[in-house]
């Protein structure tokens, strides 16, 4: 399925034109489009806005999110393999809507179509610098589109916070208190509620290790928005670094059936 918006925004990012004369391909790009062809820039840069994961990333459940078990060693084998271990809500991630449904989709029944999306990035920082429990309202999405544009039909809503930049520190990032409570920013269940009654969202995206914040105990947000088909990214790095409209997000995922959620590399395509 790729509803409206959505084509538009695959051309425009996935151009192969586009795609071949911004990487580092030449050579390809001149056997695969010919040498002559002189097509337009779509897109000047890919910002990664993936945290490089490791065991040492802070979770959710303060276990390591990946072990890596070296199998095969150069030295000794000829060849280098490792065998992973990993908690699929770990690290920059999706939460595909089986996470939190019965039935909902898995990783592997998300469309390729439904992970090229346009990109609205909503900036809080200076709420949650105040607020660590702030959490993202109707009024902050009002006001995003005030300011920019209207949401476009299929877009991810990425929240900033602020909070990537702690990513490296675990207690700040989890925001643990004595209590083991989480504090961090997150979006209100009345936001994610706007957002599927009155515009067309395909997903939502934090810089945080939840689409709810760290107080939250009844996971309402999540119990919300992936029922109804919807995905979320979770710990997103460098929202800051891309526009707050106009960038186009490619969701890359490894496609495991009946995964709940799946590492991710996510680009911005600017
Ligand atoms: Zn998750």
């Amino acid at each position: 399925m790729c509803v409206p918006g959505c084509q538009e925004a695959v051309r425009a990012a996935l151009s192969r034109r586009g795609f071949f004369k911004g990487a580092a391909v030449a050579g390809f790009a001149a056997a695969a489009v010919g040498p002559a062809e002189a097509a337009p820039r779509r897109f000047k840069a890919a910002v990664d806005l993936t945290h490089t994961m490791s065991p040492a990333f802070p979770t959710f459940f303060g276990v390591p999110g990946i072990e890596l078990q070296k199998q095969f060693d150069f030295k000794k084998d000829g060849f280098n393999l490792n065998w992973w271990r990993i908690v699929e809500h770990a690290g920059t991630h999706l939460d595909a809507p089986l996470h939190f449904s019965e039935n909902g989709k898995a990783v592997e029944a998300i469309a390729a179509s439904e992970l090229v999306v346009p990109l609205a990035v909503v900036d809080v920082r200076a709420q949650a610098a105040r607020n660590a429990d702030y959490l993202v309202s109707v009024a902050d999405l009002r006001a995003y589109e005030k300011k920019h544009r209207r949401l476009p039909d299929n877009c991810c809503v990425a929240m900033l916070s602020g909070w990537a930049t702690h990513a490296g520190d675990a207690a700040k990032y989890t925001g643990k208190d004595a209590a083991g409570s989480f504090h961090f920013p997150g979006f209100a269940p009345e936001a994610a509620e706007w957002l599927m009654k009155e515009r067309k969202v395909m997903g939502l995206a934090v810089d945080t290790l939840s689409l709810d914040n760290g107080a939250s105990k009844d996971f309402r947000t999540h119990r919300l928005w992936l029922p109804s088909g919807r995905w979320g990214l979770e710990n997103v790095a460098n929202l800051d670094k891309v526009p707050a409209s106009g960038a186009t997000l490619v969701v890359g995922l490894a496609k495991v059936k009946d995964a709940t959620g799946a590492p991710a590399r996510l680009l911005a395509l600017v």
